[in-house]
């Protein structure tokens, strides 16, 4: 191993099995997680002088002047002072109990004192008071980094730390694949010095900067090298489609694609026909039609012989599809089914046996789909619809469903456009960007609860023309009968108000899929006119007939659930409507009135909530960088890129460079 930054910490001085488990429990195990732990923050003291503030922190040197004077009060607790000659002007000190330090404290001692500024009476509140003579220097008196830490390690333990890892590295090198002098960053030993130990806050923010750009360099550059891993030519992977394939099905349709349809289907077309897999993401805001993209494309790859799947999160959702497919292809000569938990064991055991013997050529499901048993023919192409409502293993065992296969993601929470460009490597992206022709923009409004009776007339004129629509109330985690409690009085509330004879159904989550799926079915026939439930209906629902969206407590709502619910509105020609119920001034409701764009929306959510709320960590595999903004770096982002690019490029170690992120070779 020739990266010293990767020893352990347990060969530091003063890591002991104790402190090792605890750093260990914070992610730290060797001398590169420690530094890269940087300070979050630095806390400047000023020197004492005639200009400070009320409130200011300070520190300063001074010799005592007088004896210390005690005055106790309360039980037992005390408050003591003293008149300190500085350099700058006398300045009386105060600090409260701490007795033992009185025996110190001599007339015509020459002491340090850490404290806060009071203007009013030209004192300072002592937090700590030190003897002058101890082997630092002001420099590090009037300075102090805190780090994030766990209970069990203290600021002061972690300093002691961070200066054995120096001790340890001393004058070695520590490897930098950043070159010397690029851009004006410094060697990175450097850097970690100065934000471990910085002079002053400005050279602290200068180091953090550009620690900023590693972080970010080294994220590109596993990027890169994860990449180069998955760009191995492999004939296995390639689908030699036939375009008269295509088109035949797009001609078979009875509504023509838009522009922004017959784009991203040639470009999937491209990309499944290369030699390499396919790991592509298909984003489109709500409505745009990405279902008949997606079915086009497994027409092509089901008529070249192969066969393919697309996975739903709901029930409800799995069962629109296989509905809608069954429609794309009822003259057309494939063969389709279903598989969800619903699914009886007769059927189910029946079709496993037709899948394993390549007699079904598209298979749409839930879940079901990745259990054990489930085993393909010759599955080539995998599509996983609202791909943000799956986890990482779950797509991974959808993928390995077959020998080779390409993946197509589709999702309606788009990645906002300035982190797809710049973050995203190994995923390809084909957007969707219009709506199908004749779309009218939903019509949102905010009203309060009191208005209801007023929405109500509104959604009457609605059901008079045929239309039909929603009613979400808000979901309580912990509380189901509250849930439908809610959704019970909004029942009550809209029958008693409408005519007999509009019907008026109750869908949430506590029901069986059966049930579920009855009453969905019904709303699509249009035998119920409003549906009223909580989010079950999020995602994916299609019924072009519905023309109103009522969302009760819209403020409990997040953007991008809010976006998804307005979505099951829109979705034919027909003006709709979606009006949140909110009392009081909230920002998110006044955004959606404002804006129908799902990208804006997304852009606008990512910078209220950050990236980690906004991906959900964990899952989306979206990195935590501690100096580094998402948002904010984006220029730094594209010179980390391409210096990752060109580092990847002429390198003949990738062991190296593995070691250099600290990545075990078996790891990655
Ligand atoms: P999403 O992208 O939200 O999944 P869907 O695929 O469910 O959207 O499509 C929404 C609706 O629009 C469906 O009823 C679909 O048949 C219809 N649709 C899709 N493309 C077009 C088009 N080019 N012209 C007209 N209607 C379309
Ligand atoms: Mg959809």
């Amino acid at each position: 191993m020739d990266n010293i930054l990767l020893t352990n910490i347990t060969s530091l001085k003063g890591v002991g099995p104790k402190t090792a488990s605890i750093l260990n429990s914070m992610d730290i195990y060797n001398i590169r997680d420690v530094l890269f732990n940087i300070p979050y923050k630095v806390v400047m003291s000023a020197q004492f002088s005639s200009n400070l503030n009320q409130g200011d922190r300070v520190v300063t040197s001074g010799i005592i002047e007088n004896r210390v004077v005690t005055q106790f009060y309360e039980n037992k607790k005390s408050r003591s002072y003293f008149s300190l000659q500085t350099p700058n002007g006398s300045v009386k000190i105060i600090f409260f109990n701490q007795m033992y330090l009185k025996k110190h404290l001599i007339e015509g001692k020459e002491v340090v004192v850490k404290g806060i500024y009071n203007s009013s009476n030209n004192t300072i509140t002592a937090n700590s008071i030190s003897n002058a003579s101890k082997d630092t220097n002001s420099n590090d008196d009037s300075i102090e980094v805190s780090y994030h830490l766990k209970q069990g390690v203290t600021q002061k333990k972690y300093r002691e730390l961070v200066e054995n890892c120096f001790n340890y590295i001393k004058d070695k090198n520590i490897i930098n694949f950043v070159p010397e002098n690029f851009k004006g960053i410094w060697p990175l030993k450097k850097i970690l010095y100065t934000l471990h130990f910085p002079e002053n806050s400005v050279s602290f923010d200068k180091a953090k900067k550009m620690f900023a750009f590693h972080e970010l360099f080294d994220y590109q550059l596993k990027l890169q090298l994860q990449s180069i891993s998955s760009k191995v030519e492999d004939k296995d992977y390639q689908i030699l489609l036939d375009k008269s394939d295509i088109d035949y099905f797009i001609s078979s349709l009875a509504f023509d694609l838009t522009n922004s349809q017959k784009d991203v289907i040639e470009e999937i077309f491209q990309d499944l026909s290369l030699p390499y897999s396919m790991n592509r993401l298909l984003q489109g805001d709500v409505g745009c039609g990405k279902t008949v993209v997606a079915a086009a494309l497994i027409y092509g790859v089901v008529k070249r012989g192969y066969q393919s799947a697309i996975m739903a999160p709901t029930e409800i959702l799995a069962n629109q599809h296989f509905d809608t497919f069954f429609e794309f292809f009822r003259d057309l000569d494939v063969s389709l089914a279903l598989l969800t938990s619903s699914t009886p064991k007769k059927e189910r055991t029946k079709i496993l046996e037709l899948l394993k013997a390549g007699e079904i050529d598209i298979l749409i499901g839930t879940h079901s789909l990745i259990q054990g048993d489930v085993e393909f023919n010759d599955l080539k192409f995998v599509i996983t619809d609202e791909q943000h409502r799956f986890g990482v293993n779950q797509r991974k065992t959808f993928l390995e469903k077959g020998k080779k296969v390409n993946s197509l993601m589709m999702t309606a929470t788009p990645i906002p456009r300035s982190l797809a460009i710049t973050l995203i490597t190994d995923i390809k992206v084909s957007t969707i960007n219009e709506l199908p022709h004749g779309r009218k923009k939903v019509q949102t409004y905010k009203a309060t609860s009191k208005q209801l009776k007023s929405v109500l007339d509104n959604i009457t004129l609605e059901l008079e023309k045929n239309r039909q629509g929603y009613v979400v109330c808000p979901l309580i985690e912990e509380s189901e009968k509250i849930d439908l409690k809610n959704v019970e009085e909004m029942y009550e509330k809209i029958t008693s108000h409408l005519d007999d004879k509009y019907k008026v159904a109750i869908l949430h989550g506590k029901m069986s899929n059966k049930e579920k799926d009855y009453i969905v079915e019904q709303f699509i026939k249009g035998e119920i006119h409003i549906l009223i439930s909580t989010t079950v209906i999020e995602v994916g629902v299609n019924v072009p007939n519905a023309t109103f969206m009522l969302i009760v407590d819209a403020n409990r709502f997040g953007l991008a659930t809010l976006h998804q619910l307005r979505g099951r509105v829109g979705r034919s020609s027909y003006q709709s409507y979606c009006v949140l119920i909110c009392d009081g001034k909230n920002e998110r409701v006044d955004i959606m009135c404002l804006e129908n764009d799902g990208f804006k929306i997304a852009e606008f959510d990512l910078k209220q909530r950050g990236p980690g709320d906004f991906f959900g960590t964990k899952q989306s595999g979206i990195p935590s960088f501690k100096a580094a903004n998402l948002l904010n770096d984006t220029e730094l982002m594209y010179l980390a890129k391409k210096l990752a690019y060109k580092i990847v490029e002429v390198t003949d170690n990738k062991e190296k460079l593995l070691s250099y992120l600290g990545i075990e070779k078996n790891n990655f």
